[in-house]
């Protein structure tokens, strides 16, 4: 396969694009790790409103590029995760993976923003649609799950509770739109190494099972996001991965107090980070927010967010 970063050319050749939102994890609840190294979760997904572009156009084999301001940060090999949904997907239908696969790619690279699963999700769906193999959409969410614990939500946004490690969903009632920053950090953070940090700080005290606070699925729902503040508030803020992501990475603390400072509801790493997320209270306070960071030298870059966001959906 070759990296580069031009989308497909030809008018002639048959394409398909689809569009597929990031998440931040509003409640990240952790148990314990479990005999297979996973860990149960209790995951509130929440698709926010930066995308990813994959489109899957005809070709003779597997071919993946990637273009953006981090393009080079992401494999064009086999290991990535849109490569890897094609293949899966030829497999289920008896076919070779024959196709160029261009990412687009918006969503922080490495930032517990789901940006990989992302595009596992948006070239699953351009494939099917490309190949035609009418994929039950069951199926789907099947191979999604075969890909990685946070694809599946990749392909149906909204909002939702994943169990098990994430990948068992059950849709929830979310109003908007709520507004959201992001703190996006120079360098990402292994969400592998991130999990073993928490379970190094985890050593000889008893992990609880997780459970998602109603506090926090009830202001989902309502789309208060000053009640939504206040039940991360009550749950010590949400994410269970964060004390390990800010024992990796401690300049975070100074991005998350910077946020806090400028205004935002709720500050909390984006589930394994090193983005920070920040709740704000209406869309002019997310842009003071967003100024403020760009401007403390905490964050490489700030970017306003609408959620909720649609899942994986064919744009072209
Ligand atoms: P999550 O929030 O699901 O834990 P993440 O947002 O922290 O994931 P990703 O952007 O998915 O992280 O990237 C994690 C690693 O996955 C990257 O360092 C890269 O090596 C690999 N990777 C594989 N496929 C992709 C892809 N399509 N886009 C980005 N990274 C990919």
């Amino acid at each position: 396969m070759t990296s580069g970063s031009t989308p497909p050319a030809s008018a002639a050749v048959r394409s398909v694009t689809v569009r597929v939102p990031a998440k931040v994890n509003v409640q990240l609840a952790v148990g314990p790790p479990r005999p297979d190294g996973f860990h149960d979760l209790a995951n509130v997904f929440l698709a926010v409103g930066l995308y990813d572009d994959v489109t899957a156009t005809e070709a003779d084999g597997l071919r993946v590029t990637v273009s953006g301001a981090d393009a080079a940060a992401v494999p064009t090999d086999t290991s990535n995760l849109a490569a890897r949904a094609a293949q899966l997907l030829a497999a289920r239908h008896g076919r070779e993976p024959n196709v160029h696969l261009h990412i687009a790619k918006d969503i922080p690279v490495a930032g517990g923003m789901a940006g990989g699963s992302a595009d596992g999700a948006g070239a699953l769906l351009a494939c099917d649609e490309l190949w035609g193999t009418r994929t039950d959409p069951e199926e789907l969410l099947g191979i999604c799950a075969e890909l990685g614990s946070d694809v599946p939500f990749s392909l149906v946004g909204g909002a939702a509770l994943g169990r098990g490690r994430g990948e068992r969903l059950t849709t929830l009632s979310v109003k908007g739109p709520l507004y959201w920053v992001f703190a996006v950090a120079d360098g990402g953070l292994s969400t592998p190494e991130v999990y073993g940090e928490f379970d190094r700080l985890a050593a000889g005290r008893t992990v609880p099972e997780p459970d998602p606070s109603p506090a926090v699925l009830d202001a989902l729902g309502s789309g208060d996001p000053a009640d939504l503040a206040a039940a991360l508030g009550a749950i010590d803020g949400g994410n269970d991965l964060q004390p390990a992501a800010l024992s990796l990475r401690p300049a975070l603390a100074a991005t998350l107090a910077a946020g806090t400072a400028a205004g935002a509801l709720a500050a909390l790493v984006s589930g394994s980070g090193p983005t920070c997320a920040f709740l704000a209270a209406d869309e002019s306070a997310a842009a003071d927010i967003a100024a403020a960071l760009a401007a403390s030298g905490t964050c490489r870059k700030a970017r306003v967010a609408q959620a909720p966001a649609p899942g994986a959906a064919v744009v072209g």
